[in-house]
């Protein structure tokens, strides 16, 4: 469903912050690229990280790979949405293509923590929608981890330990998507999107539009 289509003649809206956090192997990764695929009106937010690509990882796609004098650049410059410290290696959301989406009336999608969700939170509230992926059980949690065979034993056991307190924050978050299955945890999060974008307070020029059909009355 396109901007242009879905909109009323001369009702256009701000664009909105689609944050999704989890434990890493709930999905996320897999649940974001399936809403970029299938979704023409959200662009992915391409954080800065100075951790190293990991076989696959594309600079520029994944994350833009930096190294920790640029990052502090970055900060110093107020470059950066939000950042935070992640597994001893620092993340951050570049600021500029962010607004001009908003403005421009397009939705990005965040893979944030729990941290990053916070600063959001408070820098931009009314832009946010956020979501928390839970995995279904702790077990499958350690299974997906092995299957995608990106880490090291070492680097699994820290994700574990981790994934016990990122998900000690899903309160903090409006909605909570359990993955069970990929298909249904994609349709659900799509549904969010598609009501959140529906919300009276971010839709411009609406009161016009009610007055142009009052008038005709
Ligand atoms: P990974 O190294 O597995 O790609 O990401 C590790 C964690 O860092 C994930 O929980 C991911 O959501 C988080 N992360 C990635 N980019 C950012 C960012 O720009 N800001 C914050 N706060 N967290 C991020």
């Amino acid at each position: 469903m396109s901007n242009e289509s879905a909109a009323p003649r001369g009702v256009s809206r701000r664009g909105l912050m689609l944050v999704l956090s989890s434990p890493s192997g709930a999905g996320k990764s897999t649940i974001s690229r399936r809403l970029l695929a299938e979704d023409p009106d959200l662009a992915m937010s391409v954080s800065v990280t100075t951790r190293q690509p990991r076989p696959g990882e594309v600079d520029g796609k994944d994350y833009h790979f930096i190294d920790r004098a640029r990052f502090d650049q970055l900060v110093a410059e107020d470059g950066l949405l939000e950042y935070a410290v992640v597994f001893e290696n620092c993340y951050g959301t570049p600021r500029a293509l962010v607004e001009q989406s908003l403005r421009a009336g397009r939705d990005v999608l965040f893979d944030i923590d729990w941290q990053g969700t916070q600063q959001v939170a408070e820098k931009a509230r009314t832009d946010l929608v956020s979501i928390f992926i839970l995995p279904p059980s702790a077990a499958e949690l350690e299974r997906r981890l092995h299957t995608r065979a990106q880490d090291s034993d070492e680097v699994i056991r820290k994700r574990m330990a981790k994934a016990s307190d990122e998900i000690s924050h899903y309160a903090e978050y409006e909605y909570v998507v359990v993955n069970h299955d990929i298909d249904e945890s994609v349709a659900q999060v799509k549904a969010i999107l598609t009501a959140e974008r529906l919300r009276r307070t971010r839709r411009v020029g609406l009161s016009d539009f009610v007055k142009s059909i009052q008038a005709g009355l």
